[in-house]
């Protein structure tokens, strides 16, 4: 009996398994195009996400002194969005699957789950036979390596990218990807920052808006990286945004705390530099998340939804 029953398991499993080779990632390939010949100089994206700061510590702050190489070096070389929103769930996991996926889902945001739909880790890496060492996770939070994967059948353990994902301050984060960039050359990275998320819940201010300040180091350190480097330079995009922001001071427990839909939850930061993009211009067109990932895939050579919510503003 017991046997019987063993063997019922396997003939379900071959059976389901044979489904699953014959059929499925053929059936998407009409949702997936590729570009042929794409017309940008662009080779290689970099998204960096830092976690929870907020618009009036950052962009919207009128003196902008913890944000001074965004304000004063990186801005004149890029185009800043400064009506830039999440409209899904203000976590980190829910942020972070917003940008790579392009949907809006309310998951767990301890890692216990996995995104519905693939990332653009995954879909470039179809459509552009690389390797895995081609594409990168790299974040201060190990959860965020449920990034690497996602639960639609049609996908889910195929074209994952690499990940370096651990609970660590940011500089170690971010010599790590020094050492990735170096050693694999990588063309689509994600790079996260805690470091504001991590102190706003300790209810440190100093160490909150400090921790920005780092950030914001840290991502001028990355541009001129990518700008001295034979790889990567004249043909590399960076995006720097937020997963969300922290609630406005007189919401709840204010700067300590996010997750629902006030403005300061809700509204994020977004700059965006690279090769194709426009120079020194702050546009007011309303953005949101979701619209990273079409415009990644416009640079990197797939669409989806016939290029629908690509930020044209962006580009040249
Ligand atoms: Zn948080
Ligand atoms: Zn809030």
């Amino acid at each position: 009996m017991r046997f019987k029953n063993i063997a019922f398991v396997f003939l379900f499993f071959f059976l389901f398994t044979g489904c699953y080779n014959n059929g499925s990632l053929i059936e998407t390939e009409d949702d997936l195009s590729k570009v042929a010949g794409k017309p940008y100089k662009t080779e290689n994206v970099i998204v960096v996400v830092i976690d929870g700061p907020r618009q009036s510590e950052t962009w919207q702050s009128v003196d902008r002194k913890y944000i001074p190489r965004m304000a004063n070096l990186l801005a004149p070389q890029g185009v800043i969005i400064s009506e830039f929103y999440n409209h899904g769930v203000t976590f980190t996991v829910p942020g972070h699957v917003a940008i790579c996926t392009g949907n809006y889902e309310s998951l767990s945001n301890k890692g216990e789950q996995l995104p519905t739909e693939p990332s653009f880790f995954q879909m470039w890496l179809k459509i552009s036979n690389a390797p895995k060492e081609k594409a990168w996770i790299i974040t201060s939070k190990e959860k965020l390596n449920v990034l690497a994967d996602c639960r639609n059948v049609e996908w889910r353990n195929s074209f994952n990218p690499s990940f370096d994902t651990a609970n660590r301050d940011d500089e170690e984060t971010y010599q790590k990807a020094t050492e990735i960039l170096t050693n694999y050359q990588p063309q689509l990275v994600l790079l996260h920052f805690r470091g504001p998320d991590a102190n706003g819940h300790a209810g440190d201010w100093d160490k909150y808006v400090n921790s920005i300040a780092i950030a914001d180091s840290l991502t001028y350190e990355l541009y001129k990286f990518i700008e001295n480097h034979d790889f990567y330079k004249n043909k590399t995009t960076i995006m720097v945004t937020n997963d969300h922001g922290r609630h406005l001071d007189n919401i709840a427990t204010g700067f300590i705390g996010h997750g629902d839909n006030c403005p300061g939850c809700t509204h994020l930061n977004f700059y965006a530099v690279g090769p194709d993009f426009k120079k020194n211009v702050i546009s007011t067109t309303e953005r949101e998340q979701v619209d990273i990932l079409p415009t990644v895939g416009e640079l990197m050579g797939f669409q989806i939804d016939d290029n629908k919510n690509v930020m044209w503003e962006l580009f040249k």
